[in-house]
C-alpha cells in the first residue's frame, strides 16, 4: 500500500500518518520531520534547509526527492509507506513517480485532506509534540490525558515548532495554494485523489481514510 496524504499545513497528515503507522504498520515518510531532523544535527544538508524552513518557502526539489530515494529500498514483503508533506511540487511529483516505478511500486491513493483554512492558523498555533516519542498534540483538540505527561510515552517534556507561528504559516499556505494544490489534478487524470473531509473529529478523518484503503 503506497499512499499520499495531500492537504495544507495543519490539515492533519500527520496525526492521520500516525495512526496508520499504528494500525496498519505502513511506515510514514514526512519530509518536513526530516528536515527538522537534519537541521537538528546541523548536517550540511540541516544548514541549507534551515532558513528555508523558518521562512516557511520550500526546500530545493533535489534535496528532499534525495531525502526519498534513500529511504525506498526495501524488501518486497514491505507493508508499504505513506508520504506525508511530500509530494509538493509538480517536479517532486515527477522524481516520485520515477523513484516508484524504478523499483516496481504502484501509488494506490493520493488522499486529500480538505478543510477550512481559516481553521489551520489556530491548528497550527496550538500544536505541540511530545520531546521524546514525537506524538503529537493540540492545546485544545488534543491533549494529553494527564496534562503534561505524553499518553504514549510518559515524557514530561513537549516542544513547538519555530515555524508554527502565525507569519509562517500565512507563508506555508501561499506555498501551498501555489505549488502543490496544483499538482492534484495531475493525480486525478490518473483516478487515484479520494476526498476526506479534514474538519471531521481525527477519528472519524480516520475512519474515512480506513474505509478508503479497505476498498481498495
Ligand atoms: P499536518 O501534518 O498536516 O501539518 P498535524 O497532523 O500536525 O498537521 O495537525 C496539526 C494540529 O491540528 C495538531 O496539533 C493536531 O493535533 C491537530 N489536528 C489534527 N487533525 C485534527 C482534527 N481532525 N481536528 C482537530 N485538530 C486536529
Ligand atoms: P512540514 O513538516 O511538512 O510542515 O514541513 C515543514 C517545512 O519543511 C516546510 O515549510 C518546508 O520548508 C520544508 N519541507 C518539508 N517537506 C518539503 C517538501 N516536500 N518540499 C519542499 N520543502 C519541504
Amino acid at each position: 500500500m503506497i499512499l499520499i496524504l495531500l492537504g495544507p499545513p495543519g490539515a492533519g497528515k500527520g496525526t492521520q500518518a500516525n495512526r496508520l503507522m499504528v494500525e496498519r504498520g505502513l511506515v510514514q515518510l514526512s519530509t518536513g520531520d526530516m528536515l527538522r531532523e537534519a537541521v537538528a544535527l546541523g548536517s550540511p544538508l540541516g544548514q541549507r534547509a534551515k532558513a528555508i524552513m523558518a521562512a516557511g518557502d520550500l526546500v530545493p526539489d533535489a534535496l528532499v526527492n534525495e531525502l526519498i530515494d534513500l529511504r525506498l529500498d526495501v524488501s518486497p514483503d514491505h507493508p508499504g509507506f505513506i508520504f506525508d508533506g511530500y509530494p509538493r511540487t509538480r517536479g517532486q511529483v515527477d522524481a516520485l513517480d520515477l523513484l516508484l516505478s524504478a523499483r516496481g511500486f504502484k501509488l494506490d491513493f493520493v488522499i486529500e485532506l480538505v478543510v477550512d483554512e481559516d481553521a489551520l492558523v489556530d491548528r497550527i498555533t496550538g500544536r505541540f509534540t511530545c520531546s521524546s516519542c514525537g506524538e503529537g498534540y493540540h492545546d485544545r483538540y488534543k491533549q494529553p490525558a494527564v496534562e503534561g505527561v505524553c499518553d504514549v510515552c510518559g515524557s514530561v517534556n513537549f516542544k513547538r515548532r519555530p515555524d508554527d507561528n502565525e507569519e509562517t504559516v500565512r507563508n506555508r499556505m501561499t506555498e501551498y495554494r501555489a505549488k502543490t494544490a496544483p499538482i492534484l489534478p495531475y493525480y486525478e487524470t490518473r483516478g487515484i485523489v479520494r476526498r476526506v473531509d479534514g474538519m471531521a473529529p481525527i477519528a472519524e478523518v480516520n475512519a474515512a481514510i480506513e474505509a478508503i484503503l479497505d476498498a481498495r
